[in-house]
């Protein structure tokens, strides 16, 4: 008997409808293959959802979002809505969406998907292979923190954050990341600022004692600054990173950047009962509506659905394969190369359907 799973997209603004229609192929198709029913419906957020409603996330989007198995997203903002007040502004929806679902981890691989390799900024022998998971924790932490803001105090202006974290909120992160060091090569690495954030010294306690847990991971602690040096330094050291907020915000785009191209990173919103999935790009205002956009990101966001929502490891391996078989030949304009065929939006998206059939 097949198994149905309810699935909210969440298109967005900019490239988000273009990048999502292929990916919703592909999810389709692989659905098919692994015996999965499929409920798909679509909601507004971000600022298409503003210009409707006047609120990036309708309650009407909030609840269809509760009540399915995972969501799909495309991608928010955009110049339109940028003159408009911060509380409503698109961005606003999906940090909403987040914490109501309760969605503290963050998880983003960077991978080099095939001959890619080229497309880094980086020698070629620095990061061939690199296979890097970094797991942010993403409702807590200093973007969070209270009190905060800006105020006037001895006659100037005086900002002020806050870095919080409660001893739950580090051991549930920390979990998801031995974890997920353990569905992969078993070695963690925990970056904190322990020897100057008295927060982070007690980030690296808990996840010591959680440790004692998870005798086959290999742990070890990295300092934010030096990890930054060696993600760029030697990146294959690396296998699962798990930092808090503002640390993996930071590591997280640098680790992705080892790839080369913004429009081949998948992420994952986990926590809760239901995981968000969406490309780690944005709304690319500048090439919205043009077909140009790499759908790639996207539909392998669709396979880490399969994966993390579904536990379907195989469908994602399928989409991946059929990814990297499709860049052999063809490329979307940010990851063109010599020798292989220019593909807009919509025929990329054919292409790896293609490819599909063909595994
Ligand atoms: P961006 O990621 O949208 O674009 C950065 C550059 O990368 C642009 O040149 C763009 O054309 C290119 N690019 C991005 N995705 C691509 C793809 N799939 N294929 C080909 N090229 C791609 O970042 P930005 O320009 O800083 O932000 C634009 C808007 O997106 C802003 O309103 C920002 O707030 C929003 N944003 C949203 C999210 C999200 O929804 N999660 C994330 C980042 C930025």
């Amino acid at each position: 008997m097949s198994t149905t799973k309810k699935i909210v997209v969440t298109s967005g603004d900019g490239i988000g409808p273009d990048v999502s229609e292929q990916a919703v192929q592909v999810m389709q198709a692989v659905a098919l293959r692994f015996d999965l029913q499929l409920e798909l419906s679509e909601h507004p957020v971000g600022g298409i959802a503003y210009d409707l409603t006047g609120t990036p996330l309708p309650d009407e989007t909030l609840d269809a979002c509760k009540a399915a198995d995972a969501i799909l997203l495309g991608a928010v903002g955009g110049p339109k809505w940028e003159p408009l007040d911060f509380s409503v502004r698109p961005e606003r929806g999906l940090l909403k969406l987040r914490s109501e679902l309760q969605l503290y981890a963050n998880l983003r691989p960077a991978v080099i998907y095939g001959d890619l390799v080229d497309a880094s900024t980086l020698k070629r022998e620095v990061v061939e292979g690199t296979n890097i998971m970094v797991i942010r924790e993403l409702t807590g932490g200093i973007y969070f923190g209270q009190p905060r803001g800006v105020t006037t105090e001895n006659g100037e202006r005086t900002g002020r954050n806050t870095l919080v974290y409660s001893e739950s909120e580090i051991q549930r992160i920390a979990k998801v990341g031995f974890e997920t060091a353990q569905k992969r090569s078993n070695r963690l690495t925990s970056v904190d600022k322990a020897n100057v954030l008295e927060t982070t010294e007690l980030w690296r306690n808990v996840v010591v004692e959680l440790s004692r847990d998870y005798p086959d991971v290999e742990l070890n602690h990295m300092y934010v600054d030096n990890a930054a040096m060696q993600l760029i330094r030697d990146p294959k050291q690396f296998d699962t990173v798990v930092t808090t907020n503002l640390f993996g915000d930071i590591l997280s785009d640098a680790a992705a950047m080892l790839t080369g191209s913004i429009g081949m990173l998948p992420s994952a919103s986990v926590g809760g009962d239901i995981g968000l999935y969406e490309p780690v790009h944005g709304s690319a205002p500048d090439i919205a509506g043009q077909d140009k956009a790499n759908p790639l990101a996207t539909i392998l966001s669709v396979g880490m659905m399969f994966r993390y929502s579904f536990d379907l490891t195989e469908a994602d391996e399928l989409i991946q394969k059929a990814v990297v078989q499709t860049i052999e030949t063809h490329r979307t304009g940010d990851i063109m190369s010599e020798g292989k065929t220019l593909v807009g939006c919509q025929q990329m998206g054919d292409l790896v359907l293609k490819a599909l059939e063909s595994l």
